[in-house]
């Protein structure tokens, strides 16, 4: 496997702080540039990496295949990386899910010529202004354009074969969202996870989203299952990973739950919960900015309280 870096962007600054899923960026953080970085999987395939979700593409004959578009400002960029690939444009554009760091390109990638796919819960979301609640602060992400919409969805699942590929998308109901697909290659044997798999991180579970935190460890379990020892895993976010990085994840899902259900069990309120700190063991090998300790466990209390009301 090689893994080159052909391109730069200017875009926005990929700071942890930053890390806007569906949310506006504030301009004071933009304009840094980023690295588009393409590592080729063999079978024509590509992990491609920038600002925003991992993409993948399967580029060949029949045309090529992209999952997720980052933001607008890496479009232009992942549109060139891609012409580097394949010599073309995409035809097929799939979303995992409707978040703005991975349909934020739709428009783009569509006007370039390829054809939006998604779980008919993406296109539910991108078609009109949603107004949730984003960790204590009110927010509306603003409805997209007619041209970055999904054209053709699905509720289950959906095959297509491409590029001597039997390619499977796959949903997976209220996990990180209500609208989640994971896609599996299955001749060469890789998983698109989509925000299914934070590699190496405490995972964001958006519960305003109709995410849930038992829907997320289903989703884990199923792709575990599907996976083999030598399936190439690419996360929504972090590195190329394996089944065994699942495994991690549902161990420490296992544990982070159990814990923070042990303080409701308690009596505990969440910020008496939040003071007993019941994630110290995982702080240190999964925290990082945009999912710190006291935001998962936040979002554990409000899922599982929920859940048990
Ligand atoms: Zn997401």
């Amino acid at each position: 496997m090689k893994s080159v870096t052909s391109l730069l962007a200017m875009a926005v600054l990929a700071s942890p702080a930053a890390f806007a899923h569906g949310t506006h960026i504030p301009m004071s953080q933009q304009a840094q540039p980023v690295t588009i970085t393409t590592t080729d999987l063999g079978d024509g395939l590509y992990m491609l990496q920038g600002r925003g979700g991992n993409i993948g593409v399967l580029a060949g004959e029949d045309g090529v295949f992209v999952i997720d578009s980052q933001y607008a400002d890496m479009a232009p960029g992942i549109l060139n990386a891609i012409d580097e690939i394949a010599g073309d444009a995409p035809r097929y554009l799939v979303n995992t899910h409707w978040h703005g760091d991975h349909t934020g390109g739709n428009a783009i990638i569509g006007d370039a010529g390829a054809t939006i796919i998604a779980h008919q819960g993406v296109r539910d979301r991108v078609t009109v202004d949603v107004t949730r609640d984003f960790f204590g602060q009110e927010s509306t992400t603003p409805a997209a354009p007619p041209e970055a919409w999904p054209v053709i969805t699905f509720n289950n699942e959906m095959t297509l074969y491409l590029n001597g590929q039997t390619v499977r998308l796959i949903h997976a109901p209220t996990a990180h969202t209500d609208g989640d697909t994971f896609i599996y290659f299955e001749e060469a044997d890789v998983l698109h996870t989509g925000d299914l798999m934070f590699s190496g991180m405490f995972p964001f579970v958006d519960i305003t989203s109709g995410g849930t935190f038992s829907g997320y460890v289903a989703a884990s379990q199923a792709m575990a299952d599907l996976a083999t020892e030598t399936t190439r895993i690419i996360p929504g976010h972090g590195p190329l990973s394996t089944e065994a990085d699942i495994a991690l994840i549902l161990d420490m899902l296992e544990g982070t739950m159990a814990a923070v259900q042990a303080e409701i069990d308690a009596g505990k309120d969440i910020e008496a919960t939040l003071d007993a700190a019941p994630l110290t063991p995982w702080v240190e090998d999964w925290a990082w900015g945009f999912i710190d300790e006291a935001r998962f466990t936040r979002l554990i209390f409000a899922d599982l309280s929920q859940a048990s009301e």
